[in-house]
């Protein structure tokens, strides 16, 4: 995708992508059938420079790093990117404004890796449950009602036959 085309001609693209399209969220969800929804958007600023809008919407499934119960964490993030020629006017455009991120033009822009570091930047390094909601591994055994192993076990051999 021109992405500078994209911008001038206020191009909309909206659509959904799987995790298993993502290289590098396919590694860490637990399941890789969740959806997201992309949408992206071309316009200009007030200086006529091409500017994109990039809206990202899903959860995602991981293991909670306290307990390693799988954890829902649900993403959503638009970001504005104001598309420059070189790395060079990068610098100058982030001295100028740092809440909006600038992008190199490119011919060929890859539209789901800029999604998958969206989606990545809204994850905490380390997710967890909220307090209270995790349950640590119980390895003493106690404290645990019905639904433990044992009892499932039993299920299990019960409808075996
Ligand atoms: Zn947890």
């Amino acid at each position: 995708m021109d992405s500078i085309q994209f911008a001038r001609t206020s191009g909309e693209l909206s659509w959904s992508a799987q995790v298993s399209d993502f290289e590098r969220l396919a590694q860490i969800a637990l399941d890789d059938e969740a959806d997201f929804q992309l949408r992206l958007e071309g316009f200009q600023d007030g200086d006529e420079k091409p500017c994109l809008r990039l809206q990202v919407k899903g959860a995602i499934r991981l293991s909670c790093q306290r307990c390693l119960e799988p954890l829902s964490l649900e993403v959503a993030s638009e970001r504005e990117f104001v598309l420059v020629e070189r790395e060079h006017d990068m610098m100058d455009l982030a001295e100028e404004d740092e809440a909006i991120e600038s992008l190199v033009a490119e011919a060929q822009l890859d539209v789901l890796a800029l999604a998958e570091d969206e989606i990545l930047l809204q994850m905490p390094i380390a997710p967890m449950h909220d307090p209270g909601i995790c349950n640590p591994p119980d390895w003493t055994g106690r404290g645990r009602n019905d639904s433990s192993a044992f009892s499932v076990l039993g299920t299990l051999t019960d409808t075996k036959d």
